[in-house]
């Protein structure tokens, strides 16, 4: 099996941020932990693509899905999920969760290049959250995805703008101020506006049939879905029939 360093240096990841993730893996479902914004997010994003595309029955493919927590909420929502991810670690707690929760996901550690090209047009349904900022070819990772749906079917992207209000809101605020996020966790310069992620979705061949932002409100501390993009937002693709 090849191990996190050797296939970073081969195919398209950042072998910095892998190890980021390798080192924090432990703490995946620990909600009290860096990954608390994934956690309370989570219900918002499930429910939008439940609610776009329908999860029961259908055949699921969460790219870059880490420790899980995507994963297992879909295939509680009655999908047959499979989760890549090219971090060892992530997925070792991923496998181990399905002990503790019952979700039964397929993980395998493949780069979605890889799998695209083993198995395109096999999925209902690809969701890639929260990923595409951590790569250094964003746009070949969305081609990917638009390869492995099938035709009229459905993927999702979520990632972070790059605005003024995100610097603030995910790098200084998140990270400096209000500590939940370990600093160094996001690199401003890789953020994605709604236009780039747009255009690269329509080049791969996918529509765009919604756009949602998600909004972290640190009074409240609570995450909102709405017409605000300026920060996190969430897409909605669908290949052409
Ligand atoms: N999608 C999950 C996890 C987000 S954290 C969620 O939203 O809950 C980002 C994840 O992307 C990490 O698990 C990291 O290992 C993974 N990742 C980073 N680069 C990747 C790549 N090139 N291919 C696959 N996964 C990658």
């Amino acid at each position: 099996m090849a191990t996190e360093t050797e296939t970073a240096q081969t195919i398209n990841a950042d072998e910095i941020e892998l190890k980021k993730f390798g080192e924090l893996a432990h703490k995946w479902w620990d909600k009290n932990s860096e990954f608390k914004p994934l956690h309370e997010i989570n219900p918002l994003r499930l429910d939008y693509i439940d609610s776009r595309a329908d999860l029961k029955n259908k055949r699921v493919l969460d790219v870059g899905c880490g420790g899980g927590i995507l994963s297992e909420s879909m295939y509680f929502k009655g999908a047959a999920v499979t989760g890549i991810d090219l971090g060892e670690k992530a997925l070792n707690v991923a496998k181990l969760h399905q002990y503790e929760s019952g979700a039964k996901v397929d993980y395998r550690l493949v780069s979605v290049e890889q799998l695209a090209s083993e198995q395109p047009a096999s999925f209902d349904v690809v969701t890639c959250m929260e990923m595409l900022e951590h790569v250094p070819d964003p746009e070949a990772i969305v081609a990917a995805c638009a390869r492995l749906v099938k035709p009229g079917g459905a993927v999702f992207f979520s990632t972070i703008n790059r605005s003024p209000k995100a610097y603030l809101f995910a790098v200084i605020g998140a990270e400096y101020v209000l500590n939940m996020l370990p600093k160094g966790t996001h690199d401003y310069a890789k953020f994605i506006k709604p236009s780039e992620l747009s255009s690269w979705a329509r080049h791969a061949g996918l529509d765009i049939a919604g756009l949602r932002g998600m909004s972290y409100n640190p009074i409240t501390q609570h995450y909102s879905l709405g017409d605000d993009v300026s920060v996190n937002y969430l897409i909605h693709t669908q290949l052409s029939k």
